[in-house]
């Protein structure tokens, strides 16, 4: 049979391009092997049938230095014609199909070797063939399967006792290395350890050795973990090869008892935001594996966490589709959350330790402010935003709280696509000038949190469109006439009608001659933007409001030239170009770009 075309090109890809980090073949091979016991763990729970298979699990590594081969073999689940069809012909699932994908969009596969196991298809990496005896659990027909690579592979009715598969590699002459028992017992150690069935090396006429430790990893005692253990178990677990930023090894106890062993990574995953992508812990009972990517056991605002959670409290035969209605699992969550929201108020003490994990995460955990209605203010605490204060140090709520001077106290801020463009934007100026902070909110996200949340610690939270304060700054200078400052308003207005409800006068601008902004309460700009660029249409776009400066000299000319009925064109132009640039300070596309460009080159050449 012919592999499916992206299988190939994976094979291509291990065979060809992965060479740096070989040894991590025999990590995938054990990881499968250890997944297919626990396979038969779970359904001997369910089916006492499978019972009689089910026992004295172990992966037994066989080298034969003479042959130049190595067997990997495991007494778990097996696979019957289907399975090796469909598990080892196409790309199934999980790691290695993102893996491809990625290679795909990335291009580079040297460096993502690190970020991804390969799974099964890394054994071409040192073999130049491969055979697989095969036999399912509560079947009778074994099979064999073959292949030399990119080919294609053969399928044929074999014979085995047992249950389970063994998996032969005939290794590559420069691979030679991977039958050497020093070697091996060494790669095991290091990268698979925390495998909880014995790893055997079998050495022959040397007898037989286990070469990891075999025991749950978060079952031990936590002073004889060391940190290298705790890392490869979060390579395991996690599927991410980095360094975790934070690990929790914690025992619960009280009306439930679970144990966690948790991790947040120091890089973001590449899935943090793909929709469909299920996220969740592993979850045991009394070490047996349940399952997998447990949603119920983590709020979808912590998908970063990952890591085991193991309570002997849960019925065994707990099925998996009852999981998330399960009430137990609901407590575990509550429990975990409690725990997650106090080591990061801790490590959150340390600001430039905490923001390598606000600057990954952050967008993620505010989630949380409208997800989780318990613990909105533990949440809200915890995050970090930039403010007018600082030109690059975020701030939090409470120190924010901390600085109001005012009587009224109020959280004031603005939103924007960005944190540069936001900090120059006009509306800013009287803050500015009445030494008020405002916080500079860029995610999408901040649009929702800020209306749930309303307030934080009794302190109202507002944008700066909705202020009630006096923002009139204080002036020496020239100001335009009334009168005619009247009848520019009227000019303006005319003009600008089909974009802006009204041309108002505002006391709180200083250096800018015009702003726009929304009527208090009207869904904010941005807000409006992300809906618009997210094709939601909106059927109660906010009524525009351009501001204009008395004080600016742009203005009081534009007012004076006004009564002339000559200047009305240029008066227009100027108009339009004054809500263009109202328009690119608030972030916003402006309706006629040649329009704006080839007027500002007319007036740029008039004012040589
Ligand atoms: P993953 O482990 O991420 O699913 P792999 O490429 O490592 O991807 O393995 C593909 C599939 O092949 C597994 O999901 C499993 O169904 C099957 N498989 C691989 N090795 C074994 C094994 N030793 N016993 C039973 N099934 C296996
Ligand atoms: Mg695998």
């Amino acid at each position: 049979m012919k592999f499916k075309a992206e299988v190939a090109k994976l094979l291509d890809l291990v065979v060809n391009s992965l060479y740096s980090e070989k040894h991590v073949f025999l990590r995938e091979l054990i990881s499968n092997a250890s997944d297919a016991c626990d396979k038969l763990k779970y359904m001997a729970l369910i089916d006492p049938d499978m019972a009689k298979a089910a026992k004295d699990f172990k992966i037994t590594i066989t080298p034969d230095a003479k042959e130049n081969i190595l067997i990997i073999a495991d007494n778990g689940i097996g696979m019957n014609k289907d399975d090796l069809i469909n598990h080892l012909g196409t790309i199934a699932k999980s790691g290695t199909s993102d893996f491809v994908n990625n290679v795909k969009d990335n291009g580079s596969a040297v460096d993502l070797i690190g970020q991804f196991g390969v799974g099964f298809y890394s054994a071409f990496m040192v073999a130049n063939k491969v055979e697989i005896m095969t036999k399912k659990a509560g079947e009778d027909q074994a099979w064999s399967w073959k292949s030399e690579g990119i080919g294609g592979f053969d399928i044929k009715e074999a014979e085995k006792q047992a249950n389970g598969t063994e998996i032969k590699l005939y290794l590559k002459e420069e691979d030679k290395d991977f039958t050497d028992s020093i070697y091996l017992r060494h790669i095991i150690r290091t990268y698979s350890d925390h495998i909880n069935y014995p790893i055997v090396l079998n050495l022959g006429e040397m007898g037989e050795e286990t070469a990891n430790t075999a025991s749950a990893l978060w079952t031990r005692n936590k002073a004889e973990i060391t940190s290298e253990q705790y890392k490869e178990f979060y390579h395991h677990v996690s599927r991410n090869f980095d360094e975790p930023w934070m690990t929790m090894h914690f025992k619960a106890e009280g009306s439930i008892e679970y144990t966690g062993l948790l991790y947040i990574p120091g890089q973001a995953p590449y899935d943090l935001f793909q929709p469909d992508v299920k996220q969740g812990l592993k979850l045991y009972v009394n070490k047996v594996f349940i399952s997998d990517k447990v949603e119920g056991l983590i709020p979808h605002y912590m998908r970063f966490v990952k890591g085991v959670v193991d309570s002997s409290d849960l019925p065994l035969n707990i099925s998996r589709e009852m999981l998330q209605q399960n009430a137990l699992i609901a407590k575990i969550k509550n429990g975990i959350v409690t725990r997650i929201l106090k080591e990061l108020k801790k490590r959150s003490e340390k600001h430039d330790d905490y923001m390598e994990f606000w600057k990954i995460f952050g967008t993620v955990l505010k989630e949380g402010i409208y997800e989780d209605l318990t613990n909105r203010e533990e949440v809200a605490a915890l995050a970090r935003f930039y403010s007018t204060k600082y030109s690059d140090k975020m701030v939090s709520l409470d120190e924010y709280i901390e600085r109001i001077k005012a009587d009224e106290k109020v959280i004031y801020y603005i939103t924007g696509d960005d944190v540069k463009v936001l900090n120059n934007n006009p509306q800013l100026e009287a803050f500015r000038e009445k030494d008020i902070e405002v916080l500079l909110l860029t995610d999408p996200i901040d649009e929702f949190w800020t209306q749930v949340l309303g307030s934080y610690k009794g302190t109202a939270i507002k944008h700066i469109s909705a202020a009630k304060i006096d923002l009139d700054v204080e002036r020496k200078g020239k100001k335009a006439e009334e009168a005619k400052l009247t009848k520019l308003k009227e000019i303006m207005t005319e003009t600008l009608k089909d974009e802006v409800g009204s041309v108002v006068e505002t006391e709180k601008l200083t250096s800018s001659p015009a702003s726009l902004t929304v009527e208090a309460g009207q869904m904010s700009i941005h807000l409006e933007r992300l809906m618009k660029n997210h094709q939601q249409k909106t059927t109660f776009a906010s009524t525009r409001i351009l501001e204009i400066n008395p004080y600016h000299p742009l203005v009081i000319k534009l007012s004076e030239l006004a009564e002339d009925e000559k200047s009305k064109a240029k008066i227009e132009d100027v108009t339009k170009i004054l809500l263009d640039q109202a328009k690119i300070a608030e972030g916003e596309a402006i309706t006629d770009p040649s329009f704006f460009a080839s007027k500002l080159s007319e007036y740029i050449l008039s004012s040589f």
